[in-house]
């Protein structure tokens, strides 16, 4: 599965699920979809890049130690050589 965030004719954002890009081609091409908000089927994706679902979460963000809570800046594990 791949999800691409659209932008319908009238500036609504959304995001929609698709089994493969040529999917989404397909149902682009024959206007089977609409926007959620207006059922505006003059649908184009976004520009923001696609992700894919793998089924693992995105990895939380880590700081220079490794750790997550270190994320911030402020790294927490920063003990002395
Ligand atoms: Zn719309």
């Amino acid at each position: 599965m791949i999800v691409f965030d659209l932008r319908c004719g009238q500036g609504h954002a959304f995001e929609e699920w698709f089994a493969s890009r040529a999917d989404y081609d397909a149902k682009a091409a024959a206007a089977a979809i609409a926007c959620p908000t207006c059922g505006d089927v003059h649908v184009t994706r976004a520009l923001s890049a696609p992700r894919i679902n793998s089924g693992a979460t995105a990895p939380a963000p880590v700081g220079p130690c490794g750790l997550p809570a270190c994320a911030g800046g402020a790294c927490q594990a920063a003990l002395p050589q």
